[in-house]
C-alpha cells in the first residue's frame, strides 16, 4: 500500500484543544507511503465526509486513517465513506486521538506527540491490511420471547403483527406477569386486568403465536440469526383439550399451600389455577406440593375428574425450535419482605408489601376489594405506607431507586381512602419521584384533595403492641419524633431482579449488571439491546419500570428484532481468525480459548474455524503455540510493525 491518506479531526474542541491536529497532519504528511493528509473540524459531518470521498477519488488513495474519536463511534461511518468513494472498506482504519488521547491528558505538547505515533501505528496497520468482503449469513425468521409479562405480550404482539412467526414462553402456568396482580393503574385509576386482560387474549389466539407457559429456555446455541433454542414444557398433569373447568379435583384435594397469585393472603390447592381470567385457562397440577406423585400417594383428584383429564404419567417434554432473534422480557421480582427485619417484616402480619395490598384493593382478591387486615380481618382505619422499604439503602439493602413505588404508593393511599372513607392514611417518605406524565398531579391531588399525610422522614423501627402496630420515626420538615399507632403497614417494597435472571443471562450469554438486572449494550444510545448480537431486552429485566415504560420499551425491542428478521442476509464482519493448516498441529488449545465456541480440530487434525460465530478477539491468537491463528487484518506481523514505529524516536 503505497498511497495512504490522513485525516485528522478536531471534533471542534474536543481534539484540538489538547492535540494540535495541524502539527499531526503535517508531521503524517512525512512518513513513508503517506501522500495526503489534512485536519478538519468535523469530519463526521456531512461536508467532512464529502472531503475524504473526495480525497481518495483525487488523491487515489489505497488506503486511509481517520484520526478521530473511538472506533466504536464511527468506525462504520468511515469505512461507509470509504466504500462510497470505492476503496474497500477494510483498508479504512480509525485513530482514536479523542478517548485515548485529547480526553485523557492536558500538556498540549506532549499530546500532540502521542497522538503522531497513535496514527502512525494506525498508518502501520493499513499498510498490511487486506481488502475483505463481509459474510452474509442466512437466518431463521422466528422470534422467541422469554417472559409472559406484559412487556413480553407486548413485545410478542408486535413481532407476531409484523407478519413473522414468535414462540411466547412463560415460566408460570398463567401469562400476564405482574400486572394481572395489579387492582387499578397509576395515573388514571384504571383497572389493570380490564386493560391486560385483551391482550392476553389476543396473544394466546394469535395465529403468528405459539404461546408455550409452564416452560422453561433450558439451552440456546447458534449465532445472531440462527440461534437453537431447547424449551422444557413442565408437566402440568393436566391434559387441557380434556379438562372441563368442573373444579371437583379442587374441591377434594387435600394438600394447601400459599397462593403466590395472591401473595400467601390465601391458600390454594396442590391442583389449581392461579387466577380466574389465567390463559390459557385450564388446572395446573403442582408436583411440589402435591403429597406425592412419583410414587402416587393420594389420586383423589384423579377419582372425581370424570372426563379423565388427569394424566399422572406425564412427563416434561423438551422442544427444540430454531429463531433469528430472542427478546427477554423476565420482568421484576420484590425484594424480600423478611429482609426488612427493621420494619418487622416476616414478623408481623399484618407489616405487608405492596403486591399483597393490591390484592386486598382488587375486586377479584382475597377479600373482594374490601381493605381488610391478614391477621384478623378487620377493616383498618389506620394505615401507614413506607416508601423506600429496600431502596436507596446502600448499607443495609439495594443502593438504587425502585422508580416506581412513589407512585404506588400515592395510589394506594388514594385507593384506600376511597375503600375506607374514614380512614388515615400516612405516608412516610424521603422525597417524592413523580417524573412521568400526569404523575405529579396524580401525587399533588393525593396530598391536597384526599387528605392523605405526608410526612418527610424514615421509619426507624416498627413493633407489634397488642393488636395494633407502632410505628417510629421522625419528621424532617418539623424536626420531630413520630409515634404511630397503625392498624396496618404498607411497605412499598424495593424491585429486584427476577431470580431467573442470572441463570438465563448464562444460557443467553447476555450480562446482567452489578444489581442483576439485564444489561443493556449502551445506556443512552442501545437500551433494548443486548450485548449480544441478536438478543434484546424488554421491560422490567432490565431494570424498574412503570408499565408504560415497559410497553414502550418492549415496543422498541420489537423493532429491533423485526427489523433483523426483515433482512435478507445478515452481516457479520470479515475480521475473523484463519488457521495457517500448514503449521498448525491440531493441539486444540485454541478450541478450548475460544469463548464463542467457533473452533474445532477436523478429522484432518487442524484447527477449523466457523468464521459466522467468530467474533474477532484474538484469544486463539495469543494462546496458539505454532503462530497458526492469526486474525484477518491483525496479525502478528501488523503487531511488530505498529509496536516498532510506536517506539521509534521522533
Ligand atoms: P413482569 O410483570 O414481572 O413479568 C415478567 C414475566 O416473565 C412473568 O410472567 C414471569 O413469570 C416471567 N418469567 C420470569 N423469568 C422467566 C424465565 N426464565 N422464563 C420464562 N418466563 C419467565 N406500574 C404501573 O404502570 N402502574 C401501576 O399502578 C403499578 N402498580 C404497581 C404496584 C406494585 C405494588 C408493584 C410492585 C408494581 C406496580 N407497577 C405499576 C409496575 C408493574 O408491575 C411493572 O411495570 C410491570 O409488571 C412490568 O412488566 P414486565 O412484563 O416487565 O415484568
Ligand atoms: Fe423511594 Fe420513590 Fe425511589 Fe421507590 S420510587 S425507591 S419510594 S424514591
Amino acid at each position: 500500500m503505497s498511497r495512504i491518506g490522513v485525516f485528522v479531526c478536531h471534533c471542534g474542541m474536543n481534539i484540538e484543544r489538547t492535540v494540535d491536529t495541524q502539527a499531526v497532519a503535517a508531521t503524517l504528511s512525512e512518513h513513508s507511503g503517506v501522500v495526503f493528509t489534512t485536519d478538519y473540524n468535523f469530519l463526521c459531518a456531512d461536508p467532512g465526509q464529502r472531503l475524504i470521498r473526495d480525497a481518495i477519488a483525487e488523491h487515489k488513495l489505497d488506503g486511509i486513517i481517520v484520526a478521530a474519536c473511538s472506533p466504536a463511534m464511527h468506525e462504520p461511518t468511515f469505512r461507509r465513506v470509504a466504500a462510497e468513494a470505492g476503496l474497500n472498506p477494510y483498508l479504512c482504519e480509525i485513530a482514536n486521538i479523542r478517548e485515548h488521547c485529547s480526553w485523557v491528558h492536558q500538556d498540549r505538547d506532549k499530546a500532540t506527540q502521542k497522538a503522531i505515533r497513535i496514527v502512525k501505528t494506525l498508518v502501520e496497520k493499513v499498510r498490511g491490511n487486506q481488502p475483505l468482503e463481509p459474510l452474509r449469513i442466512d437466518h431463521d425468521d422466528k422470534c422467541l420471547v422469554i417472559g409472559g409479562g406484559i412487556a413480553g405480550i407486548q413485545a410478542a404482539l408486535d413481532v407476531a403483527e409484523s407478519g413473522f412467526e414468535v414462540i411466547l414462553v412463560e415460566k408460570e402456568p398463567s401469562i400476564g406477569g405482574h400486572m394481572a396482580q395489579l387492582s387499578e393503574t397509576f395515573p388514571t385509576l384504571d383497572c389493570s386486568q380490564c386493560i391486560l386482560t385483551p391482550k392476553m387474549v389476543e396473544v394466546s389466539r394469535h395465529p403468528n403465536v405459539r404461546l408455550l407457559t409452564y416452560s422453561e429456555v433450558v439451552e440456546v446455541t447458534g449465532y445472531v440469526g440462527n440461534y437453537e433454542v431447547k424449551i422444557r414444557k413442565n408437566p402440568t398433569y393436566v391434559d387441557p383439550d380434556k379438562c372441563n373447568l368442573c373444579g371437583e379435583c379442587v374441591k377434594v384435594c387435600p394438600k394447601s399451600v400459599g397462593s403466590e397469585f395472591e401473595r400467601g393472603l390465601v391458600e390454594r390447592k396442590a391442583i389449581y389455577i392461579p387466577f380466574e381470567q389465567a390463559i390459557p385457562s385450564s388446572y395446573t397440577l403442582d408436583e411440589e406440593a402435591c403429597l406425592g406423585l412419583h410414587p402416587l400417594r393420594c389420586s383423589e383428584c384423579a377419582k372425581v375428574c370424570e372426563p379423565k383429564a388427569i394424566d399422572y404419567d406425564m412427563r416434561p417434554e423438551y422442544i427444540e425450535e430454531s429463531v433469528g432473534a430472542i427478546i427477554v422480557a423476565t420482568g421484576y421480582s420484590l425484594y424480600p419482605i423478611s429482609s426488612l427485619t427493621e420494619y418487622g417484616g416476616g414478623q408481623i402480619p399484618d407489616v405487608i408489601d405492596g403486591l399483597q395490598f393490591e390484592r386486598l384493593l382488587s375486586a377479584s382478591g382475597p377479600t373482594s376489594g374490601e381493605v381488610r387486615r391478614p391477621s384478623d380481618g378487620k377493616i383498618p382505619k389506620k394505615v401507614v405506607f413506607i416508601q423506600c422499604a429496600g431502596s436507596r439503602d446502600p448499607e443495609r439493602h439495594n443502593a438504587y431507586c425502585s422508580k416506581i413505588c412513589c407512585m404506588y404508593t400515592t395510589k394506594h393511599a388514594l385507593l384506600y381512602r376511597h375503600a375506607v372513607p374514614d380512614g388515615e392514611a400516612v405516608v412516610f417518605y424521603i422525597d417524592i419521584r413523580a417524573g412521568g406524565k400526569g404523575y405529579e398531579e396524580f401525587t399533588q391531588h393525593a396530598i391536597e384533595e384526599e387528605r392523605i399525610l405526608y410526612l418527610r422522614g424514615k421509619v426507624s423501627k416498627v413493633y407489634r403492641q397488642d393488636d395494633r402496630v407502632v410505628v417510629w420515626g421522625v419528621d424532617t420538615l418539623s424536626n420531630r419524633r413520630v409515634e404511630i399507632e397503625a392498624d396496618l403497614v404498607v411497605l412499598a417494597i424495593s424491585m429486584n431482579p427476577h431470580p431467573s435472571n442470572l441463570a438465563l443471562s448464562k444460557i443467553l450469554k447476555i450480562s446482567c449488571d452489578a444489581d442483576g438486572f439485564l444489561k443493556e449494550a449502551h445506556p443512552k444510545l442501545r437500551p433494548v439491546e443486548s450485548l449480544t448480537a441478536g438478543i434484546f431486552l424488554a421491560g422490567a429485566a432490565q431494570g424498574p419500570k412503570d408499565i408504560p415504560e415497559a410497553v414502550s420499551q418492549s415496543s422498541g425491542a420489537a423493532v429491533k428484532a423485526v427489523t433483523l428478521l426483515t433482512k435478507d442476509k445478515l452481516i457479520h464482519s470479515p475480521e475473523v481468525v484463519e488457521i495457517d493448516e500448514a503449521i498448525c498441529g491440531g493441539c486444540g488449545i485454541c478450541v478450548d480459548m475460544c469463548p464463542y465456541n467457533a473452533l474445532a480440530v477436523n478429522g484432518a487434525g487442524v484447527a477449523e474455524v466457523n468464521e459466522v460465530l467468530c467474533e474477532g478477539c484474538g484469544s486463539c491468537v495469543s494462546a496458539c503455540p505454532t503462530g497458526a491463528a492469526q486474525l484477518k487484518n491483525m496479525t502478528t506481523q501488523q503487531f511488530v510493525e505498529m509496536i516498532e514505529v510506536a517506539l521509534q524516536d521522533g
